[in-house]
């Protein structure tokens, strides 16, 4: 498959290249050429200084010059072109303490992470495949380029990032890397929440975040997420489930679609399982109050993670309510749409959908049919405009006040017994029949 660079990159590199330095374009890009995708975006590496690339473009921006990299601006978009450069020392396998440049392209390829990503291409030298990258793809191999131990100590992010382009490109994990990856894992503890969680975002989000099992073979969940290690060491004995909770979680996370935060919602709707846990006398397993507990623990996994408090909220209420027993009619659905949040109700459909596929056949098809119907009368709700708030009722607080009622908390719980009375029957959300069922002044 030939390359095909945009014309935008071809332009950068020309006039590269016209003032007498090497210039390619390198590392994802490259690869997923490769593949046939087409890139997010297209990153270029030079033999110029930074000061050098600055004074052949109009528009660059500082990103990152300390390490060598210019962003230079093409019609709307951003190139990052970065100076060919040689990591110094890692300080706690963290950031290299300097960067030093270099003047071949080889010294730059050989800092990459993996062999799939350290190859370089442009129109005149074609593609520069040093490591086998090319293989590589070929074989759907992720590699370390050099000796993995060593790379690993120096930078223990890429533990992360190696489970992670396994997980998007559905690759294998060569054995000489896992092994060395089994060895270090315990350095991610090193390594900044943040730059994990970007990590584990992309591994939850890809087309296999049931590679979440690799993670915890290889030690890396034990270390950041080792709530996760007790759901794989938890089986159910419940006729409702056919794997352990870790397994059972797996399944649920690809059979739901790859958003961040239904995915995520996945990953910890049960993680409160292991704590609440009670076998009966038949000898079958019960977690009475797993999800409510789970809100909290799926909070606190996420601020700890450093997700952003909308992020955090949502998949945290997700899991509060995941479980939820809704009877399949028009009030009970008002009523728990209304409880859970609006915003919440369709995601929470999408939740149980895929809790359901990671279950057992075990009246399955009653589960299937039970989901529909919630689907369906909230489908309806939706079309028929329902008051599913406060804010929808036919009355507000200042309609009370008219009516003669105080200011004061009482009127939020009147108004909330209103709200109760609309749900069962909507036909009932008129000012005139609101207001008549206020207690009458005297
Ligand atoms: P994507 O952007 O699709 O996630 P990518 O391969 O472009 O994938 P980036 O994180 O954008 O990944 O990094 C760009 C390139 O920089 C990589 O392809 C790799 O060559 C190199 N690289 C990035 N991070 C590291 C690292 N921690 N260690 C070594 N090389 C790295
Ligand atoms: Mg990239």
């Amino acid at each position: 498959m030939p390359i095909q660079l945009p014309e935008d990159v071809k332009s950068i590199l020309h006039i590269l290249q016209d003032a007498g330095y090497e210039a390619y374009a390198v590392g994802g890009c490259i690869r997923d050429s490769l593949l046939g995708r087409t890139p997010d975006d297209w990153d270029i590496t030079t033999s110029a200084r930074p000061e050098e690339t600055k004074a052949l473009f109009e528009k660059t921006i500082d990103t990152g010059i300390q390490h060598g990299t210019v962003t230079v601006m093409r019609h709307g978009r951003g190139y990052e072109v970065t100076t060919y450069r040689v990591d110094g020392e890692y300080e706690d396998g963290r950031h290299p303490k300097e960067v030093t440049f270099t003047a071949s392209l080889e010294e730059d390829l050989k800092r990459r992470d993996f062999t799939v990503n350290a190859m370089a291409y442009n129109e005149e030298d074609g593609l520069v495949d040093l490591f086998g990258g090319r293989q590589d793809l070929e074989r759907k191999i992720i590699r370390c380029v050099g000796e993995a131990n060593e790379r690993f100590e120096e930078d223990a992010l890429r533990i992360m990032r190696a489970v992670r382009f396994s997980a998007q490109l559905g690759f294998t994990i060569e054995e000489r890397t896992k092994e060395a990856i089994r060895g270090h894992a315990d350095r991610l503890r090193q390594v900044s929440a943040e730059r994990i969680q970007m990590e584990l975002t992309k591994l939850v989000t890809s087309p296999n975040p049931d590679f979440l099992r690799i993670a915890w073979e290889t030690g890396i969940t034990a270390v950041v997420l080792p709530e996760f290690d007790r759901l794989m060491e938890q089986p159910q004995n419940n006729p409702h489930h056919c794997f352990s909770v870790g397994e059972h979680t797996l399944h649920a996370m690809r059979a739901v679609r790859p958003d961040k935060c239904l995915r995520l919602a996945m990953l910890l709707h049960d993680v409160a399982k292991p704590l609440c846990l009670t076998t009966d006398e038949a000898g079958i397993d019960h977690f009475h109050g797993h999800a409510q507990k789970g809100e909290r623990i799926a909070a606190q996994i996420l601020k700890r993670l450093r997700y952003d408090n909308h992020t955090t909220e949502l998949v945290s209420r997700l899991v509060k309510w995941h479980d939820a027993a809704i009877e399949p009619e028009k009030k009970a659905v008002r009523r728990a749409a209304s409880r859970m949040g609006k915003d919440l109700f369709p995601l929470i459909l999408e939740v149980k959908a895929a809790d359901l596929a990671a279950q057992s056949d075990y009246r399955r098809a009653e589960k299937q049919e039970w989901l529909e119907q919630l689907r369906g009368l909230y489908e309806e709700i939706e079309r028929e405009g329902d008051c599913l708030t406060i804010k929808d009722l036919a009355v507000n607080g200042r309609d009370l006040m008219r009516a003669g009622m105080e200011p004061g908390p009482q009127l939020g719980r009147t108004l909330q017994g209103l709200l109760e009375i609309v749900l069962e029957d909507p036909e009932k959300n008129t000012k005139e029949y609101l207001l008549s069922l206020l207690p009458k002044e005297t």
